[in-house]
């Protein structure tokens, strides 16, 4: 009779086990559910992340640890650490291209599920040893992909052992099979909007986009009470130049012009992904030696006619800048079938408040300074 009844407990226990475990994974599935919500409401890639690893953290990391997503990137086309979430916020991951099991799932586009690092065999310690320094002993990881294409992973990393199961594993690879087609959407309507508001010849700011921008910019320096000058630039006789060099030379010298123009006023937007202290050693070399806040905006006018906008710039500094851009752009040699060419500029330059307080007409303003230079000879820079 005892012997039974014991048979009967451990069968209960076990049963009892079962049914927790089962719980468990009917809870997790009904959470896909809002997990599928939450990420097709967006299109936001950043949104679309930030959703993905706060659910996957706390659901099957349990919020320890932490949890990684790498996205390929397009030009390099290797790994890039998109977003993180941490047990330890302090914790910096160095991994920014991935480690030995990063590529491993890259290079198989298969999950992984590694129990006890110490006694995985397949991997090389003493490597990872070089690259990472934060304490890892068990990691989940699943890659993303759309048909053929690899996009990237989704990691989970603890410094326990055995700290996930198969289970998790498999919850982690549905996941990520369900987000990678919004990652991939996100990814592709970023692209697109790229497309629509950079120029394609010079990447500069589009011209519609380039006057929204500007018009966020002039309404901020009216509520904050701040100046801002705006500089319109022409190139001169570029019809003559086109007629000698062709039409492929002149587009060599747009392009040219809007790296030099972009470079010189440090347009941060290109080098926002540096770290804070190459950027102000970067400074030293920018001819424009703004303040961090400047933030100039350039755009492609027309053919061959540019806009900048300096926020909180005034209109004798402006000046100043403006001149030392004419200069640097006379003395730039461009050499095309072994001839050494040039072109020149006429600026126009206008502030606000100083010249007007309205926005549609420093614009007017702008480019009747810069139609004064040409007037006046071109190659100079008229204040109005
Ligand atoms: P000005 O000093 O008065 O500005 O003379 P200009 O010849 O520069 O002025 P105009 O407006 O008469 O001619 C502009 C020329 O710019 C016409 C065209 O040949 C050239 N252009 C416009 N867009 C492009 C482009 O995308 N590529 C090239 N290569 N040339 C362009
Ligand atoms: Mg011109
Ligand atoms: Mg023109």
């Amino acid at each position: 009779m005892e012997e039974k009844i014991n048979i009967l407990i451990e069968q209960n226990s076990k049963e009892l086990q079962n049914k927790a475990d089962f719980k468990k994974k009917v809870l997790r599935y009904l959470e896909l559910k809002n997990i599928i919500d939450e990420i097709n409401e967006n299109i936001d890639l950043d949104i679309i992340a930030e959703h993905l690893l706060s659910i996957t953290f706390s659901i099957i990391g349990q919020n320890k640890g932490s949890c990684i997503l790498y996205l390929v990137d397009n030009k390099t086309q290797r790994l890039a650490l998109f977003k993180t979430k941490k047990e330890d916020n302090g914790l910096i991951i160095k991994d920014k291209e991935g480690d030995i099991f990063d590529l491993w799932v890259s290079r198989h586009a298969q999950p992984l599920i590694i129990e006890n690092i110490k006694q995985d065999f397949r991997f090389d310690l003493e490597k990872l040893k070089t690259q990472s320094t934060r304490m890892v002993s068990s990691l989940i990881s699943s890659p993303f992909a759309s048909g053929d294409r690899f996009l990237g992973l989704l990691r989970l990393d603890n410094p326990e052992i055995n700290f996930y199961s198969q289970d998790d594993l498999r919850f982690l690879v549905t996941i990520s099979d369900l987000a990678a087609v919004a990652i991939e959407n996100a990814q592709l309507f970023q692209k697109t909007k790229d497309l629509a508001i950079h120029d394609s010849l010079t990447s500069l700011y589009t011209k519609g986009y380039f006057l929204e921008r500007f018009r966020e910019e002039f309404k901020r320096s009216v509520r904050q009470n701040t100046v801002l000058s705006l500089l319109m630039l022409d190139i001169d006789y570029f019809k003559n130049y086109n007629d000698r060099f062709g039409h492929t030379a002149g587009d060599i010298v747009l392009t040219n012009l809007a790296t030099a123009m972009s470079t010189f006023f440090m347009v941060q937007e290109s080098i926002k992904h540096f770290p804070i202290p190459l950027r102000k050693s970067l400074k030293v070399i920018a001819e424009g030696d703004f303040l961090e806040d400047v933030n100039p905006l350039i755009g492609r006018f027309g053919g061959e006619e540019f806009c900048v906008v300096l926020p909180r710039i005034d209109k004798k500094k402006a000046f100043e800048l403006a001149e030392r851009l004419r200069l640097k752009i006379e003395k730039a040699k461009i050499v095309l079938r072994r001839n050494q060419t040039n072109v020149t500029v006429s600026i126009g330059v206008a502030s606000f408040p100083a010249d007007t307080k309205d926005e549609d007409d420093l614009i007017f303003k702008a480019d009747r300074a810069m139609y004064e230079a040409k007037q006046k000879g071109r190659n100079r820079v008229i204040k109005i």
